[in-house]
């Protein structure tokens, strides 16, 4: 579950009069477009309209928005970059509050300030241009900095919770605050975030002095692995299970012993290159994709008794 807070009862006509009413009155700085298609904002490509969609230009914007969405009990969604989720091919009711512009990112010694909308990939490449390592494991990796931190995002040995000292939230009040991550709070894709819906604004790494070079070498490694591995062939949302170390091999692993590379379903694909990324072969529905994922751990509970936990999510209307 996302950061999805307010459930309403309203369908969609009277959300976006109720809406457009209301924020001419309280007054953000940011853009707000109506019945945006989500698919343009999801690496899977995939995805109906966004009932109201929200680009908040800072801080501010986001804490108005929260405010509004609380008093008037309308469904709220914060996006990243998209690289995560599966949206409804039938939409998001409410608000998708897209944090894209606040996208800042600044050094404080050897502490990287990050706003949440910052890609992931400009904060390791900030950082190696200023020779700072800590942050290189994620470059290449799609998705924004807080979509990161929210669930901890790992590859390549390391995990987001390593650097992060400081993040800078909103509560469900609306109320600005702080959070100094205790390591045990953070495991395998889970955070405190996952648990409650909050709003990450900002957050602060401690990265150390590296070379330059040396950084840019293996952050150029990561991307040409990466590449290897088919992540950017076609649109995807990356490994669709968690890895469960219980069941002795990775996801990808247990998918390949069933010989399920490459099964379609509509214009869905199970990777033909890696068993836990399924693909949009360009004209794939959302249901296509949630479709296969069903498919996929039916057929490995079936066979092994083992129960996959889907990695994406599910936004939207899925009823
Ligand atoms: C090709 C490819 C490769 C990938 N490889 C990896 C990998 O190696 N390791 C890995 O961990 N993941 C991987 N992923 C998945 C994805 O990149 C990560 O999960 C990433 O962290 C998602 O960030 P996002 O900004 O896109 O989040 P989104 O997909 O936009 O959102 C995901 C969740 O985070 C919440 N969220 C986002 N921003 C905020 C915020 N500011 N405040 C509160 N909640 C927020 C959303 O509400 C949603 O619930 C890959 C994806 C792709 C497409």
């Amino acid at each position: 579950m996302g950061a999805l807070f307010y459930r309403s009862a309203l369908g969609y006509t009277q959300i976006v009069s109720k809406v457009r009413e209301n924020l001419k009155r309280i007054n953000i700085e940011g853009s707000v477009v109506y019945n945006e298609p989500m698919a343009k904002h999801t690496t899977f490509r995939v995805g109906g309209p966004a009932e109201v969609y929200i680009r908040p230009k800072n801080s501010a914007d986001v804490a108005k928005v929260v405010q509004y969405c609380r008093s008037s009990q309308t469904p709220l969604f914060v996006l990243g970059g998209g690289a995560n989720i599966l949206v409804s091919d039938k939409g998001i009711s409410g608000i998708v509050l897209a944090m894209e512009s606040l996208h800042h990112i600044s050094l404080s010694g050897t502490d990287l300030l990050v706003q949440a909308g910052a890609g992931v990939s400009e904060v390791s490449a900030f950082a190696a241009e200023r020779g700072l390592g800590g942050f290189e494991f994620i470059y290449s990796m799609p998705g924004s900095f807080g979509g990161a931190v929210w669930m901890n995002a790992r590859c390549y040995g390391s995990e987001v919770a390593e650097v992060l000292r400081e993040v800078t939230y909103l509560d469900t009040e609306g109320n600005v605050a702080q959070m100094y991550p205790a390591r045990e709070e953070f495991s395998y894709k889970d955070t405190p975030f996952m648990k409650n819906p909050w709003i990450i604004l900002e957050g602060k790494i401690s990265l150390t002095p590296a070379d330059p070079n040396s950084l840019w070498k293996e952050m150029k490694e990561f991307e040409t692995d990466r590449r290897t591995k088919g992540h950017f062939d076609a649109p995807c949302a990356g490994s669709v299970f968690k890895n469960n170390r219980d069941f002795g091999a990775p996801s990808g692993q247990i998918i390949d012993r069933l010989g399920l590379r490459g099964t379609t379903l509509g214009g869905a694909q199970i990777s033909p290159i890696h068993g836990n990324i399924i693909i949009n072969q360009g004209n794939a529905r959302a249901q296509d994709i949630g479709d296969l994922i069903d498919f996929v751990q039916n057929q490995v509970h079936t066979q092994f008794g083992f129960h996959l936990e889907p990695e994406v999510i599910r936004v939207g209307d899925w009823t």
